[in-house]
């Protein structure tokens, strides 16, 4: 198969790059070559000859991290002790927001490029972040508002990871309103003043290679009914995130304020559709699970980050049988992998129900396969970058393997994924925007964020 449409487009700024094979969007070839110009898939040619392109491994669509809160990367591994009472989601909280006592924007741009290499060499090539970390540390604003938004930016131009900017709204510590708590005062705007950060964000993100802007109303703990309504259309079309029904108070609080669960109470009072991504959705009953799956709206799942803060288990499987989209987020960053993601994803399915590949999407499918290419679709549309997989005409994001890895060696097609998803380990380069930021294994520019983020965690604490 030739990919005809566009045959004597060969712009001088093209690269091309030829794959033993690759997952395409409508499935696995062989011998691909990718001719890629302006950050994009310009032409794909299967059965191809290498010619002098650019000799690589087994090709995946790299996916997106739908769920990132970068400056939790530092604080990975200091939550682990436990305390008198039993721990709970709400006593990390605590260690978080403590941690936030010191942290400024300097800090806040090492740990996040430290959180984006990361990310880029675990398999992802573009983050989601959920940006809530706004004001210095007394609560009040930067001279420029937007310091901490410009500071993400300026990771991910430095690591070059694909940015969707998510800036949160947050201002109450609960339901009814309530006002914020001393801890949650580097988060707070007022509903003019988010306006005015959403607008600095669209001109920061202006220099970088397909960024995107969204919002992300925090919670509805954390958002009234009327401050929600007034902030939609600050999304402009963009990606819209919330967090919602990660916890069981959650549920009972909003149930105690408004008599409704809180993924019910949201989509009887606004129009729930693609535009949105859910981000948990952990405890949410069959009536919600099939009602969110029809939506369209994307289910933002964080596999590691629930199981560290023993939040509970998602119904993935009603989920996707009811037809619902997924994509994976790494939230907490206590550990950044996307194989990972969907190895926890699966596991926590296989102990709970004492089965074995429960979330393959049919008899004789592959687990890895179906989960990455599931998550490739639904973290492209939760992210605002349209349809996901390499096709062409879409963002030369991809992430290439070393055939010959103990793991991987003797494998093809989806069996790659099954060996990279359960078995771990194989990512060789990764590429995005058609450039290439990791080689080995390792992001070019590893030494330098590295250096930074050790200085940066020696600081912060010693
Ligand atoms: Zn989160």
């Amino acid at each position: 198969m030739t990919d005809t449409q566009n045959p004597t487009s060969h712009p001088e700024s093209s690269t091309a790059v030829w794959c033993e094979s690759a997952l395409l969007a409508d499935g696995w070839a062989r011998s691909v070559k990718l001719t890629i110009a302006d950050g994009r898939i310009a032409r794909i040619d299967t059965d191809a000859s290498a010619g002098d392109a650019v000799r690589l491994g087994p090709a995946l669509p790299g996916l997106g991290n739908v769920h990132s809160h970068a400056f939790q990367r530092a604080m990975a591994g200091l939550a682990e002790i436990r305390g008198d009472t039993g721990d709970t989601f709400w006593t990390w909280r605590e260690v978080m927001y403590r941690f936030l006592e010191r942290l400024d924007p300097d800090m806040a741009q090492a740990i996040a490029a430290m959180g984006q290499m990361e990310m880029l060499e675990g398999g992802f090539t573009r983050v989601g972040e959920f940006h809530y970390l706004h004001h210095a540390p007394d609560g009040g604003f930067y001279d420029n508002p937007a310091e901490m938004a410009a500071r993400m930016a300026a990771a991910a131009q430095e690591t070059g990871i694909g940015l969707t900017l998510l800036p949160v709204f947050y201002a109450h510590s609960n339901f009814g309103g309530l006002p914020p708590t001393d801890g949650q005062k580097r988060f707070i705007h007022d509903v003019d003043a988010f306006a005015r950060l959403v607008e600095a964000c669209r001109g920061i993100v202006a220099g970088l290679p397909e960024a995107v802007v969204g919002i992300a109303p925090h919670s509805l703990r954390a958002v009234t009914a009327e401050e929600l309504d007034a902030i939609l259309p600050l999304a402009a079309g963009g990606p819209i995130h919330m967090h919602v029904a990660e916890q069981t108070k959650e549920v009972d609080d909003c149930l105690a304020a408004t008599g409704q669960r809180p993924v019910r109470w949201l989509m009887n009072h606004t129009e729930v559709d693609k535009r949105w991504c859910l981000i948990h959705a952990t405890h949410i009953n069959a009536t919600e699970t099939e009602r969110l799956a029809k939506s369209g709206a994307t289910a933002g799942l964080c596999p590691v980050t629930e199981a560290n803060l023993g939040d509970g288990i998602f119904p993935t499987p009603d989920y996707l049988a009811a037809g619902g989209s997924f994509g994976i987020g790494t939230d907490s960053n206590i550990l950044i992998n996307a194989a990972e993601e969907l190895r926890t994803m699966e596991y926590a399915q296989r102990l709970s129900r004492r089965a074995r590949n429960v979330l393959a999407s049919g008899p004789r499918r592959s687990t890895g396969g179906d989960l990455w290419r599931a998550a490739t679709m639904g973290g492209a549309q939760a992210l605002g970058v349209g349809r996901g997989g390499l096709r062409r005409g879409a963002p030369a994001d991809f992430v290439t393997l070393d055939a010959n890895h103990p793991n991987l060696v003797g494998r093809s097609g989806d069996a790659l994924i099954d060996s990279l998803v359960f078995a771990g380990g194989g990512i060789d380069t990764v590429w995005r925007h058609g450039k290439q930021l990791v080689s080995d294994g390792r992001h070019h520019a590893r030494d330098a964020i590295a250096g930074r983020y050790a200085a940066t965690l020696k600081a912060l604490l010693t």
